[in-house]
């Protein structure tokens, strides 16, 4: 008997492994990028030729390879990175496999000229398809040059596969953002041939972002805010795009340890805490690096190594989400109600034709949004600059011995007086048109529009007795029936948890009928059938399968249906009840699907029209 198993000659394995490791041009790119940054090196050229298919080159100023260094680092397994297999999870470098030059080598003609800092002759090597063709010394630069020429040339297989040279470039670029997007610090030009494509000088983390997506040169500056949080698990720094800038096709990065993730799950995490501030068919730009425990995380679920499995997904998932929702609320709208103060954002002025201050953001390091109830975090300035929009009103605000009124502002070295004042005086609200209360604030002519106003009111008050689990009920006297069909019974199923965290006292009655015994108390008894019907269609139609994404579905749709609509007329008493809990709001400027909800007519727009 003939043995039947021969160990595969080196140069087969290689192969093997270079249809892993280098897939098309980009491939070959990111390695070499990657081994340049762990060689420490401060600049990084890359120059592409024909989409990568005749010439890709990666010069760095790093640490260089001695002679015999250089010649190893093309074996397999090669790495001067793990030293055993406990390395192999706590992944720090970029490579950590030692089969990427080996690989290279395998399929493509290189060449490599290197040298070390110390040594004053550099090596020179030449390599094709696993044959070391030269090996000699030479004069060089510090550090590493690499040329990999006609890529594929003994795998007509792999060459036939390769998309036109534009569609190759299109990768490239994508690798080399993934690539500066991680490393700011280090300076990057990319050219195509003698094309200068995109130079990036060393910067911090906002610069280079801004840099690569030509932000700056928009004018677009201003729309990234920066995300912070920090807890046990994981940290999360980076920054995500103002609402009003997404796209149709947005630049959207996760990165995990310093290396570019895609992660579908988190994706969803960043889309549901913009909950609706976006127009359907736009996405936000996001740029969220995280940082956490190597031995937390498994890079080795997909050869290419952009699929992450984190332990504690679901976790994370809300800590994303949460976090982001946070730099919105935070930047975007929570201190909008002080025009004049410098650096704060402002909220949209109806006149056209002033010129609007860019707003700015100033991100303080050490905030963390898991710190402290929201309560607390409202900036108390804000709400001190906006009583002096009320002087009026201020001098009769007063206050009960030892209390605070709702805006968490003690008066009572003002005017001491028993009654607890909370609201603004009736002089000062008053309703326009049936559809906007109005008032005068610091800056202007504040008009505030009644059913969004409401209907951001009901939204955060059902979002948070969901995420709480503590709707309130109020029982019917006549239990309404629900009937339904058997789809859409599943569906009622599947979200009816939700539905009595929010207050609904819903039971099965027979097959596929429900009777409805209680109703968030905010929400009328008869109403309840045809909500709950609409609720159920629209979990139907919409692939909603995330609980936080029900969640917010939920939410949506009962704060739509049950707020103040247009054309109602307004008592004192509800404009006070209305304003006062809009400002309660950390977002109180947008509807929860990106509406206006406040806006003021300028004091130099008003005294212009009586010129
Ligand atoms: P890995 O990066 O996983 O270690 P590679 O095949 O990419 O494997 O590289 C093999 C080794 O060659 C590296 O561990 C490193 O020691 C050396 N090397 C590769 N590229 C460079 C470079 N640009 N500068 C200095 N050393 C390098
Ligand atoms: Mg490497």
């Amino acid at each position: 008997m003939t043995d039947i198993i021969n160990l595969l000659p080196d140069s087969v394995a290689n192969q093997i492994a270079a249809g892993e490791v280098i897939q098309r041009p980009a491939s070959v790119v990111k390695e070499l990028m990657e081994n340049s940054i762990d060689a420490g090196a401060t600049t990084v050229q890359v120059v592409v030729k024909d989409g990568g298919n005749t010439l890709i080159q990666v010069i760095d100023n790093g640490k260089g390879m001695s002679k015999t260094d250089a010649r190893l680092s093309f074996s397999r397994h090669a790495t001067s990175k793990i030293k055993d297999a406990a390395d192999l999870f706590s992944l720090r470098t970029m490579g950590f496999r030692g089969e990427a030059l080996a690989s290279i080598a395998a399929v493509a003609q290189v060449e490599m000229r290197t040298r070390r800092e110390e040594d004053s002759l550099g090596t020179l090597i030449e390599i094709a398809g696993t044959r070391v063709f030269k090996q000699e010394a030479i004069q060089c630069d510090k550090g590493t040059n690499i040329s990999v020429k006609s890529l594929f040339f003994n795998v007509p297989a792999r060459r036939r596969f390769l998309k036109s040279h534009t569609t190759e470039m299109m990768h490239i670029r994508n690798e080399f953002y993934r690539i500066v997007l991680v490393h700011p610090e280090i300076n990057f030009t990319l050219f195509d041939g003698a094309t200068e494509l995109i130079q990036l000088p060393a910067t911090n983390l906002k610069g280079r972002i801004e840099h690569v997506f030509d932000f700056a040169k928009k004018r677009m500056d201003q729309q990234l805010l920066p995300i912070s949080a920090s807890t046990g698990l994981l940290e999360i720094k980076g920054f995500v795009g103002r609402p009003e800038y997404a796209q149709k096709s947005a630049n959207q990065y996760f990165f995990v340890n310093g290396r570019y993730m895609r992660h579908p799950y988190f994706h969803k995490a960043v889309l549901v805490a913009y909950d609706k501030l976006i127009k359907p068919g736009e996405y936000p730009n996001y740029f969220i690096y995280f940082e956490t425990d190597p031995h937390s995380i498994d890079v080795n679920v997909h050869p290419s190594k952009t699929e992450i499995k984190f332990e504690n997904e679901q976790a994370i998932w809300s800590i994303v989400q949460a976090t982001v929702k946070e730099a919105l609320g935070k930047f975007q709208v929570t201190p909008s109600l002080d025009f004049d103060s410098e650096g704060l954002p402002e909220i949209p002025v109806l006149d056209s034709n002033t010129t609007v201050k860019p707003p700015k953001t100033t991100f303080n390091p050490n905030y963390n949004p898991f710190g402290s109830s929201p309560r607390n975090k409202r900036p108390e300035l804000d709400w001190e600059k906006l009583f002096e929009g009320f002087e009026k009103n201020r001098d009769k605000q007063t206050s009960t011995e030892g209390d605070f009124n709702g805006f968490g502002i003690d008066f009572r070295e003002e005017e001491k007086q028993t009654e607890l004042e909370l609201s603004t005086s009736s002089t000062e609200l008053f309703q326009y048109k049936t559809n906007y209360i109005c008032t005068s604030v610091k800056s202007g002519l504040m008009l505030i529009d009644q059913h969004r106003a409401h209907f951001r009111v009901l939204y955060d008050r059902f979002s948070k007795r969901i995420k709480d689990k503590k709707g309130i009920s109020q029982r019917i006297l006549f239990p309404e029936v629900l009937e339904l069909d058997a789809n859409e019974s599943a569906a009622l199923n599947q979200i009816l948890n939700e539905l009595r965290f929010v207050g609904f006292d819903i039971e099965l009655f027979g097959k596929n009928a429900f009777s409805i015994n209680g109703v968030p108390s905010e929400i009328e008894a008869r109403s309840s059938i045809s909500l709950l019907k609409e609720l159920v269609t629209n979990v139907m139609n919409t692939e909603i399968s995330v609980k936080e994404t029900i969640q917010n579905e939920i939410a949506l749709l009962l704060s739509r249906h049950t707020a103040i609509q247009s054309g109602q007329t307004l008592t004192q008493e509800e404009m006070n009840q209305l304003f006062e809990d809009l400002f309660q709001c950390e977002n109180h400027v947008y509807t929860p699907d990106g509406k206006v909800i406040v806006s003021v007519i300028s004091d130099e727009e008003i005294e212009r029209k009586f010129r």
